[in-house]
């Protein structure tokens, strides 16, 4: 039943800074913020929020981001009976240290500690939940061994096995036989792309087809505020346009994108309908700060679709 993300948990420490700080110096900066993230926790708080039954499987460290986070799942209802604490000693909680200048620009330093320790043994802890749901969603900020081997379970299973393939990185070949469909962003198809040897420059149209084609994978590529294109294997291309909307933060659209069409599709609606519930959803998240927790209900999203 539902939808479960096997992900990463990345405590987001922020700050705003005049401009770069020199090598060395030591800069005054503007604000400081501090919140729960990491692209497996956002979805699955998109997924929640967009009314399915979510369950997280993931790694904490045993500290006090730990903590936050296994509170914030709590009051999301979100199910951690999988979501595991390195032991003391080992990795902890992990972190990324965004600093963000006046212009919106922003460099961002991330050490996944926790995340990294996902292996295989956490994965077949949470076989069963990974059998008995509806939707296994993934992303790339924990290692290829265990997205692999719960893509393998979820298979097998007949779960519908749904990558987000973000931040980048290459793939072993035999991923995409256990992938039902895959969302990236237009940055990530075009790297996709480049890495497989069809080339990453040209229409985003053209590029999608023949990367669907190409592994015989259903592909979603999300467009920013341009919306999306649905891509059939067979190669029928169907383009969905995003609803304007006044951006106030986009960082994390992605995973309430994601996010929420899992959920749609773990409650048995079509992926049409789907995907114009999650391109509401993501819209309406960039009017909103923050990344994960910037996420709609779905009575928001119902309330922009009528
Ligand atoms: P990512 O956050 O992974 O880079 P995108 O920027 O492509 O992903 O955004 C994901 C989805 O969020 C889009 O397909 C669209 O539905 C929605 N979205 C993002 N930015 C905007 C925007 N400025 N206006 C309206 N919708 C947006």
């Amino acid at each position: 039943m539902g939808v479960i993300v096997v992900g990463s948990f990345m405590y987001d420490l922020m700050v705003e800074a005049p401009r770069r700080p020199e090598l060395g110096e030591t800069l005054r900066g503007t604000a400081f913020r501090r919140s729960v993230g990491g692209k497996g926790f956002n979805q699955a708080v998109a997924s929640a929020r967009a009314g399915a039954r979510t369950e997280m499987v993931g790694m904490l460290g045993e500290d006090p981001f730990g903590a936050e986070f296994r509170s914030v799942m709590d009051a999301e209802g979100i199910i951690s009976e999988h979501v595991t604490s390195c032991v003391e000693g080992h990795s902890g909680t992990g972190v990324g240290m965004p600093v963000v200048y006046p212009d919106g620009n922003n460099s961002i330093i991330i050490i996944p500690r926790a995340n990294e320790e996902m292996g295989v043994p956490e994965i077949e802890d949470a076989a069963e939940s990974i059998e008995n749901a509806d939707v296994l969603l993934m992303q790339l900020e924990i290692p290829n061994d265990a997205v692999l081997r719960a893509a393998e379970i979820g298979h097998r299973a007949g779960t519908k096995v749904v990558l987000n393939p973000a931040p980048f990185r290459d793939l072993p070949p035999r991923i995409w036989a256990l992938v039902d469909l895959f969302t990236p962003n237009e940055g990530e198809l075009r790297a996709f792309c480049r890495s497989l040897g069809l080339g990453g420059e040209g229409p985003i149209d053209d590029l999608a087809k023949a990367f669907a084609g190409r592994l015989d994978v259903e592909v979603v590529v999300t467009l920013g505020d341009a919306g999306l294109l649905r891509v059939k294997p067979a190669g029928a291309v169907e383009h969905i346009r995003g609803h304007r909307v006044h951006a106030v933060d986009t960082v994390g659209a992605g995973d309430t994108f994601c996010g929420a069409l899992c959920a749609q599709l773990a409650q048995g609606i079509d992926l049409s309908q789907a995907l114009e519930f999650a391109n509401a959803a993501a819209a309406l998240s960039v009017t909103r700060a923050g990344s994960g927790t910037s996420s709609p209900s779905v009575e928001d999203v119902q309330s922009i679709l009528i």
